[in-house]
């Protein structure tokens, strides 16, 4: 079991599949830029968190749950979980009868080829499965761009898939690694561009940054 303060954020599992090196430099180095992409995708989180819980029918939405697993050591915020009535769910404070979660992420853009939402999506499932003690067969990703909902089956591959990458990215962190740049088309839509200088040798560009910051911070002490 893992402690609070040794949970990794789920976003982290999106970044180390996009770029190691941009998971590495966000939550190892602990640095952040932001760019017109990242920025977008912040403003459709923050519209959907911002709008409250509600029922509907046989429905009730929570929106900007936090969710941890102690068992994976991971934690987050779903954007939305839609709680279905069903006798095989679980009781929750405030309602009557059982629900069972079905969570949806939001993405700005449309579908990709590669599985990150489908992977960020299972880990918010394994949270709740550990918070409520229930087993999620299925969720949906919510895409901007298509306006459309995808379903995700929590199958047993997805969770495989799921796992190992979170045993990476713990690993990752534990070693506290900066993989060098990929230097291909992502570093194109990477908000962290200009703090990773993909084209100046890696590990050297890195520490030319740290050393312009340095001298930044004693020009303004002198
Ligand atoms: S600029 Fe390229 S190599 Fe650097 S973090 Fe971004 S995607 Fe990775």
């Amino acid at each position: 079991m893992y402690t609070e303060s040794d949970c990794i954020m789920i976003s982290a599992l999106q970044h180390y599949l996009f770029c190691k090196r941009q998971c590495a430099l966000i939550h190892v180095e602990q640095s952040w830029e932001e760019n017109r992409l990242t920025a977008k995708g912040r403003l459709l989180h923050e519209r959907v968190h911002e709008q409250n819980s509600e029922s509907r029918g046989d429905t009730i939405i929570s929106r900007g749950l936090r969710l941890r697993s102690l068992v994976y050591g991971i934690c987050g915020q779903a954007d939305v979980v839609e709680f279905h009535a069903s006798p095989h769910g679980v009781h929750l404070t405030g309602h009557r009868d059982t629900w069972i979660p079905f969570p949806i992420e939001y993405k700005k853009g449309k579908p990709e080829k590669n599985n990150c939402d489908a992977v960020q999506l299972c880990a918010q499932a394994i949270c709740l499965e550990e918070m409520l003690g229930i087993a999620i067969p299925y969720g949906a990703l919510f895409y901007g761009k298509t306006r459309r909902r995808m379903a995700v089956a929590f199958d047993d591959a997805l969770r495989e898939e799921t796992v190992k990458l979170i045993d990476k990215v713990h690993q990752m962190f534990t070693n506290k690694q900066v993989p060098p740049p990929i230097k291909d088309k992502r570093c194109t839509q990477c908000s962290m561009l200009t703090i990773c200088l993909p084209d100046i040798p890696h590990a050297k560009g890195y520490r030319l940054r740290r050393i312009g910051e340095s001298l930044s911070i004693k020009d303004t002490a002198t």
